[in-house]
């Protein structure tokens, strides 16, 4: 079927006196109705200011320079700001990291749903109360309509994050974007929120994009992925054949730095030795460059594209005329 929401060829810079900082070099991808795609990669990569970008919140001294975004027939980089926030928080929904911050503190958390659905909905108070309960319902907020009364404070870390939750789908989002939702909870309230999220996307059928840094995460809920290093896509596909069969160095290293993903630990991404590139001086060639165990003198020369189809990666070792490496480009002896 059609995407929901393509992405093409997007690219973000960051302006200060000391320059131009490119944040995202140009990425391309779809999100299909019904579905969970994964944006992972170490902090920095871009993925959080790829989806700010999308939704363009970008702060000040961010600007997208390149690219188009398609959702609904519609490219959201040539929208006026007011047609814009219609689409944010109505037919694009968001949760993000903290609820604290996104939360009024000064505002019983029922007000701000109901704010939500009078800002987008035609209806009586009454009539958005009662959406408000059924939405406190639909996360498994108990006592919903008793809830409605407390304010954020009054709320554990996972509650809040099921208001935020409710909040985003109060008016039937066709895309929810849930920008690392469980990276500041305890495991076994990251799991509940994990399963929530996956339910909820199963009854309503939205797209959903979750960005993370959590392997585990990924492994649990995505369907596809998108790896990101250094602004660009460097491997994308199903997220089964990719942690199956990763084809990108990196990929490679991200997972073998996870010791086990069925276990129940939910280990965050260890570094792989080196630091990831300067984005204020991004390399010429390929940005793993400096980090990749198979490096080669054309490495460094340009940039690879990405090769493959339903699975594919950004690396030369994928040119048909690249040496054999096992366990990159030829089944590991
Ligand atoms: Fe490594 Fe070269 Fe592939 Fe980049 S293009 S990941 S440096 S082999
Ligand atoms: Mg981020």
């Amino acid at each position: 079927g059609e995407p929901v929401l393509s992405v093409r060829d997007l690219k973000t810079s960051f302006f200060s006196q000391r320059g131009e900082v490119q944040a995202v070099r140009g990425v391309s991808f779809d999100v299909y109705p019904g579905e969970i795609l994964g944006i992972v990669g170490e902090s920095g990569s871009g993925k959080s200011i790829t989806c700010m970008s999308v939704l363009r919140l970008l702060k000040a001294s961010g600007r997208v320079i390149g690219g188009a975004v398609d959702f609904d027939g519609k490219d959201l980089m040539q929208l006026d700001e007011a047609d814009l926030r219609d689409i944010r928080g109505n037919r694009i929904g968001m949760i993000f990291q903290d609820p604290m911050t996104s939360l009024n503190p000064t505002l019983s958390v029922g007000e701000q749903v109901i704010e939500t659905i009078l800002r987008h909905r035609q209806a009586s108070r009454a009539e958005a109360r009662a959406r408000a309960i059924e939405l406190f319902e639909l996360v498994r907020i108990p006592s919903a309509a008793e809830r409605l009364k407390s304010y954020p404070h009054e709320f554990s870390g996972g509650m809040r994050q099921r208001v935020m939750i409710a909040i985003a789908l109060a008016c039937d989002p066709k895309l929810l974007i849930a920008d690392e939702p469980t990276t500041a909870l305890d495991v076994t309230i990251q799991r509940q929120i994990l399963g929530l999220l996956r339910d909820l996307q199963q009854r309503l059928g939205m797209a959903v994009i979750l960005i993370t840094h959590d392997l585990g995460v990924i492994a649990e809920v995505t369907d596809r992925i998108v790896v990101m290093y250094g602004g660009l896509v460097m491997e994308t596909g199903p997220v089964r054949t990719i942690f199956a069969t990763p084809r990108h160095p990196y990929t490679q290293g991200l997972l073998a730095s996870v010791p086990d993903l069925r276990d129940d630990s939910h280990q965050r991404l260890t570094p792989i030795p080196g630091a990831p590139p300067d984005m204020a001086h991004p390399p010429a060639g390929c940005p793993f460059t400096a980090r990749c165990p198979h490096a080669m003198a054309q490495c460094q020369a340009a940039l690879p594209p990405l090769f493959g189809d339903t699975q594919a990666a950004r690396c030369w070792l994928h040119h048909p005329d690249a040496p054999r490496v096992p366990g990159v480009n030829e089944v590991a002896a």
